[in-house]
């Protein structure tokens, strides 16, 4: 009998796990998964605790599943990548496993990883490898120069043309393996990471969770989705990012039951705007692919290395704690610190904040969101990063900066986000409460609140003149992008 070893890692599901129906395919084999938790890596890689404890509860999840259909999964905990290389080759000797099937990462230390692997075992083991984290391949929509598009509106042009045409399929979950379902596994043991209890009410754990909440909001919410979305203080968004950055969710099944419900999303019809997000995520994978040096924190646009950043430690722990005396900016952080997600206008808006009125290198905000979110994501974050500090693809042009104030009152015009998390302000009324320190001058009243640690009008004018000096560097103004092959 041949056995077959699914290797899991950002695809912690049953359903349309691409590496997981291929190794089922033949049901004379002997089936087994393999988790490899690997601690200091996570450390390295500046993962959230609260995300660490979203893998393990899925993991545990997962097992009862895969047990379900005959398949045991077995969890083992190394160090780092490099310790997993030597534990995945162990594993396959004392399994005697023929062949080896694992869903692709992008990220570079992961490629290094599997390509440590596929060489360690190519006497002996054949490796097959799946793109199922995307919904087409990186490197399969191109321009006609067969190049990385460098800009989101044609790529995803390109991109939807090719599902008008071929629509990725979604697979099954496998069948119930001959020798019949296995007793409730063994629980395994806590992941040697920090924990960081979630919330169920918010982010409930499972595929069948996260699979009624596609459902429910294709159904309920997609139609509205263009007109909420920017709003934090409504449900507008699916929320799914938690499920998806670990793989509980495909994109393909976010497609599938979005096409489900509305038949025209993909020619612009109702839900189109809610794919294009899904598509934003495509972009960026893709693009982290093609650009490995993005995983170094490296700049896309070359001279925005040169902008001279403030090294500013208490400014910087004020933002992280929510204490910048910006209502907004506050109120989003501590959604964030409390919960692990922040609604994406909010990202855009703190983000914006760090980099364009503090002039703090977006890298240290980047790390900051890494260790908090629940959804954390290199891919996304690195993209949303490089794109409200300009320095990335299609990014926010680097004259262009956001008035937090203006900001929240178009954004919250009610206030309502800003007190759900700002307490201390919860007695100010209306829209009031984005300009606090103004509303307690006209009331007579102390605030518990602290003042702006910065003042928006100058703040930006100094960065102006930090981004326009990088600029000016002989020759720089012309090198608008990164130009070449990938790295
Ligand atoms: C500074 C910054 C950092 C970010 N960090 C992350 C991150 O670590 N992980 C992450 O998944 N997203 C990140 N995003 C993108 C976006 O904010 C979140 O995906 C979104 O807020 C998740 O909420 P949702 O599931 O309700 O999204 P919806 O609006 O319902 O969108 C559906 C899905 O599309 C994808 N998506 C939506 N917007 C984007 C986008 N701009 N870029 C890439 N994918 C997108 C997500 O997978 C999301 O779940 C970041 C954005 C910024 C500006």
């Amino acid at each position: 009998m041949t056995t077959h070893l699914v290797w899991f890692r950002a695809d912690l599901r049953v359903n349309d796990n691409l590496a997981l129906a291929a190794a089922c395919r033949d049901p004379q084999a002997r089936v087994i998964g393999l988790f490899i938790a690997t601690p200091l890596q996570w450390r390295e890689h500046h993962l959230a605790p609260r995300q660490a404890a979203w893998m393990q509860a899925h993991l545990h999840d997962l097992q009862r599943s895969l047990a379900e259909k005959g398949i045991p999964l077995t969890v083992l905990q190394v160090d780092d990548f490099a310790a997993s290389v030597d534990a995945l080759a162990a594993f396959c000797g004392q399994q005697r496993v023929d062949a080896l099937f694992y869903n692709y990462q992008y990220e570079l230390n992961e490629r290094q990883r599997d390509a440590a692997v596929e060489k360690r075992l190519a006497d002996g083991v054949v490796c097959q490898g799946f793109d199922d984290y995307v919904m087409l391949a990186p490197g399969s929509v191109t321009t006609g120069n067969h190049e990385m598009y460098k800009v989101f509106t044609p790529f995803s042009r390109a991109f939807l043309k090719r599902l008008q045409a071929h629509l990725p399929e979604c697979v099954s979950a496998p069948a119930v393996r001959a020798s019949g379902p296995l007793d409730d596994p063994e629980p395994f043991a806590p992941f040697h990471y920090p924990q960081r209890e979630l919330d169920a009410t918010l982010f409930p754990v499972g595929e069948k969770a996260a699979l009624s909440r596609l459902r429910h909001f294709c159904r309920q919410s997609v139609a509205d989705y263009e007109r909420d979305r920017d709003y934090p203080a409504v449900d507008g968004t699916s929320r799914l990012s938690p499920w998806l950055a670990i793989g509980v969710l495909s994109p393909r099944q976010c497609l599938h039951r979005l096409l489900c419900e509305h038949p025209d999303a993909l020619t612009g019809g109702q839900g189109a705007k809610w794919l294009n997000e899904l598509l934003w995520r495509e972009f960026y994978l893709h693009i982290l692919a093609y650009w490995p040096a993005l995983c170094r924190y490296k700049a896309f646009i070359p001279w925005t290395e040169r902008v001279q950043w403030n090294q500013n430690d208490a400014q910087f722990a004020a933002w992280c704690e929510g204490k910048t005396g910006y209502p907004i900016v506050d109120a989003a952080m501590r959604q964030m610190n409390t919960t692990g997600w922040m609604h994406n206008r909010l990202r855009m808006i703190t983000g914006s904040f760090l980099v364009k009125d503090l002039l703090i290198d977006w890298r240290r905000g980047e790390r900051y969101f890494m260790s908090q979110l629940v959804d954390g994501m290199l891919a996304a974050n690195n993209g949303g990063w490089q794109w409200v500090a300009s320095t990335g693809h299609d990014a926010a042009p680097w004259f262009r900066i956001f008035n937090p104030t203006t900001q929240g009152e178009r954004f919250d015009p009610q206030g309502d986000f800003v007190r759900q998390w700002l307490p201390e302000l919860r007695h100010i009324p209306g829209k009031d409460v984005h300009q606090p320190w103004l509303w307690a001058q006209k009331q007579r009243v102390t605030l518990d609140y602290p003042q702006p640690i910065v003042e928006h009008k100058q703040a930006r004018v100094a960065t102006l003149a930090a981004y326009e000096a990088a600029r000016a560097v002989t020759g720089s103004h012309d090198e608008k992008h990164r130009t070449g092959k990938p790295d």
